[in-house]
């Protein structure tokens, strides 16, 4: 079922949704189990999996030089939503980047996955390369997400990229993308940013993922700037906590995203490790808790693959 299903059918009820990372290279299918597990118990209404691009890795060759190499080192995003459905029977919502693919590989993707009968996507640019200092299109790719949005769209209508085929089945892909309540860190200012955001919208997406934030009032503003803008499709607060003193400043750092003072005070008077992590979980919780309040369609968190935090939010919050 399409997310968008999900929301109109809850009828106001929040949702429950998370996001998981496919594991490294060499690990199986069962570590992805061990993550859900626990978490199916609270009921996801979907469940997204990240997509990660290639990176460089420079290996020394035996007449001592550095070779570059580029690989994935967290493939297999299509299978794992694939064998999520099949072991949960939970839909789920693959991530799809612009980064690396060319139109045709997008394509083929996007190909495997209407076989799959797997209905929903997220369509995102991608960041840079770590070897690179900003982002660079593929030269047969797209730039930005939009012209993801618009490729999937088309499809949707039967419109492929080799205009010639015949008798086409059309995809019927239910389009999120993603949104920056604090603002995209390449844009100029925030209603640049959400112009574009818009415009993805008049492009076919029909729901929003936002990036984390930990001021709740970011989001409500947020909420209600789109809505003077004309943007009316559902938006999904995504969320994380902090667990670990070192987030105060590599989250800001990884995510361009602010963190209350209020915050950082609770984690600094924290004594130990362990009541960081509890701080940390129950700002989560507080923050959940008023966003339910407020009507929000559904609470997605970004689990980073750690089942027993993701657990002690859900047990208090649904
Ligand atoms: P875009 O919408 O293309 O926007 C990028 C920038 O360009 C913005 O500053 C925007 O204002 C501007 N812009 C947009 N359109 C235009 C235009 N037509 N002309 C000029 N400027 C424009 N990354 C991954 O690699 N894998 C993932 O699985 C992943 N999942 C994510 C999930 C969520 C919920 C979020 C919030 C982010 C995720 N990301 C992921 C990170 C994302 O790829 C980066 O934040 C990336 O830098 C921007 O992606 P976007 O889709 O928002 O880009």
């Amino acid at each position: 079922m399409k997310v968008t299903e999900h929301i109109a059918r809850a009828n106001g009820k929040t949702l429950f949704s998370v996001e998981i990372l496919p594991p490294l290279k060499g690990k199986s299918i069962q570590s992805i189990y061990n993550i859900l597990d626990p978490i199916m118990e609270f009921k996801p209404a979907f469940i997204d999996v990240t997509y990660h691009r290639e990176e460089y890795v420079y290996k020394k060759r035996e007449n001592g030089l550095l070779e570059k190499f580029s690989m994935r080192k967290r493939p297999g995003t299509v299978a794992i939503c694939s064998a999520i459905i099949n072991h949960y029977n939970v839909d789920t919502v693959p991530h799809i980047i612009c980064g690396g693919f060319s139109r045709e590989e997008t394509e083929n993707a996007l190909i495997d996955l209407h076989f799959l009968n797997i209905d929903n996507v997220l369509l995102l640019r991608g960041d840079a390369i770590k070897s690179e200092p900003v982002f660079e299109a593929h030269p047969l790719g797209h730039r930005y997400a939009i012209d993801l949005v618009k490729q999937v769209a088309n499809m949707n209508t039967g419109k492929y990229l080799d205009e010639e085929l015949q008798d086409v089945t059309p995809t019927n892909f239910c389009i999120g993308v993603a949104a920056y309540p604090e603002k995209h860190f390449e844009a100029p200012n925030l209603t640049t940013d959400m112009r574009w955001l818009k415009s993805k919208i008049e492009a076919g997406a029909e729901y929003l993922v936002t990036q984390m934030f930990f001021d709740n009032s970011k989001y409500f503003a947020f909420v209600e700037k789109c809505k003077e803008m004309g943007i009316n499709v559902p938006i999904i607060p995504g969320l994380k906590p902090i667990t670990t003193r070192k987030q105060l400043t590599s989250l800001p750092k990884a995510f361009h995203v602010d963190i209350p003072q209020e915050l950082i005070d609770r984690i600094e008077a924290c004594k130990t490790d362990a009541d960081v992590k509890s701080e940390g979980i129950q700002w989560c919780v507080e923050q959940s808790k008023e966003l339910m309040k407020a009507g929000a369609p559904c609470l997605h968190y970004y689990t980073m693959s750690n089942a027993e935090i993701t657990c002690r939010i859900a047990e208090k919050v649904f």
